[in-house]
Order: structure tokens, then C-alpha cells, then sequence
């Protein structure tokens, strides 16, 4: 049976990213889920939001099938080179017990240019190249078009892929209420749920966004 680990840096990654094909995989196989942060950053100190998150967290994971979710409750923001030792370390010891063929994370310019996911990106990167045991890594990409259209996000948003330049396009269509559900279960950012749920309805009406996920693809 397939075992893919996820290796995401907020709670809500899971769903605003490659919420369809973590639902898939969870039907065909098992899916576990690591968080690095608790998406709440250190000068906020928020209890009640951090608690919030993680339900959240939970209650998308479960949605999308998800067998189990590893906090590991860095402040969000705060990803560098001090602890990218550190953070593999803690990844590696939950690795080795479940054993997985596949990991998915970030691709390299983090999808949306989130430092924190450039960060997973690459110590999942340095993950399976430490780790014979896992087979295949998948890089989650966005599609150029959707890209395109978020040239005024409030930091650099780096061009996403044409469908010609990813290894894997993943058919979602039979997932692709519970990516739904998944994202909305994230109430604490109403903001971002509404904006991509407006544009996923947009651009599969109009035709421009299929029921599709992207990947780049490292296997051995
Ligand atoms: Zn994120």
C-alpha cells in the first residue's frame, strides 16, 4: 500500500494546496500530515488563535482522509537556516516509523513565495536524498494562469507552471468537494477561503482552472 507524508508549513497548506490529490492518495492508500508551524507568529501570541488553527488543521485533514497530523509548533514566520537541522531531525524520527514511499511538499519557490514554504521545500528536498527508503518526491506547483493573477499579492508571487512543464497532473474532479470542504473548514481565514474559493468556482466555470494538481516529480 502507498504511504505519503506531506510536509507543509501552515495549518491550511494542506488545502489551499494539493487538497485534491492528498484526498486521493488517503483513498487509495494512507496519508499523514506534518505541520511545522502553528501559523500563528511569535509577537502575536495568540493562545486562543494557535488552538484555533489546530482544529482547524484537524477538521481539514480528516475531510480530506488524512490518517494522522504531526504538529511540530514552530512560530510561523520564523523558518531559517538556525533550524534546519533541528526541524529535519524531528521529521526524519516521525519518517522512520511510518516508512513512505512518496513525500509531497512545496515546489522550490514555496508556490506562493512564503519563506516558510520555500524552508519545507527544501529540507524535505535534503529528506529523500538522506533517505533511500522514499521513492518519489512531488513537488505541489500552481498553474501558471492562476499565478498570473495574483501579480498584486502584497510580496513577489513567482510565476507558477504551464501544464507542459509539470511531470504529473493529477486528475481531482472525484475529490473535488472535499478540496471544498477542506478549504472552508479554515473559518479563521475567511479572507483566503472566500478569495480562493471564488477563484476555483471562476476558473472551473469559465474553463481556465480544471480539476487538476500539479507536480514536478524526483523519483529513484
Ligand atoms: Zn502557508
Amino acid at each position: 500500500m502507498r504511504k505519503t507524508v506531506c510536509i507543509f508549513a501552515h495549518p491550511d497548506d494542506e488545502a489551499f494546496g494539493p487538497s485534491g490529490t492528498i484526498a486521493k492518495f488517503a483513498d487509495e492508500g494512507e496519508v499523514f500530515l506534518i505541520c511545522v508551524t502553528n501559523g500563528n507568529d511569535k509577537n502575536n501570541g495568540e493562545r486562543e488563535l494557535i488552538k484555533i488553527r489546530d482544529q482547524e488543521l484537524h477538521e481539514s485533514s480528516k475531510i480530506l482522509g488524512v490518517k494522522k497530523v504531526y504538529c511540530l509548533k514552530y512560530a510561523d514566520g520564523e523558518l531559517c537556516n538556525n533550524k534546519y537541522h533541528e526541524v529535519v531531525g524531528k521529521i526524519e524520527k516521525i519518517l522512520k516509523k511510518i516508512q513512505p514511499d512518496t513525500l509531497i511538499t512545496f515546489e522550490a519557490r514555496g508556490v506562493s513565495g512564503h519563506i516558510d514554504h520555500m524552508f519545507c521545500s527544501m529540507i524535505a528536498s535534503y529528506i529523500f536524498r538522506e533517505n533511500r527508503y522514499i521513492k518519489r518526491l512531488l513537488y505541489f506547483c500552481m498553474p501558471k494562469v492562476r499565478s498570473l493573477l495574483m501579480k498584486d499579492y502584497f510580496i513577489y508571487f513567482p510565476p507558477g507552471y504551464t501544464k507542459k512543464e509539470v511531470d504529473i497532473v493529477v486528475d481531482i474532479s472525484k475529490y473535488w468537494n472535499l478540496k471544498i470542504e477542506s478549504i472552508k473548514a479554515h473559518q479563521s481565514q475567511k479572507k483566503d477561503v472566500e478569495r480562493v474559493l471564488n477563484l476555483l468556482r471562476l476558473g472551473n466555470f469559465l474553463r481556465f482552472l480544471p480539476k487538476e494538481e500539479y507536480f514536478l516529480v524526483l523519483k529513484r
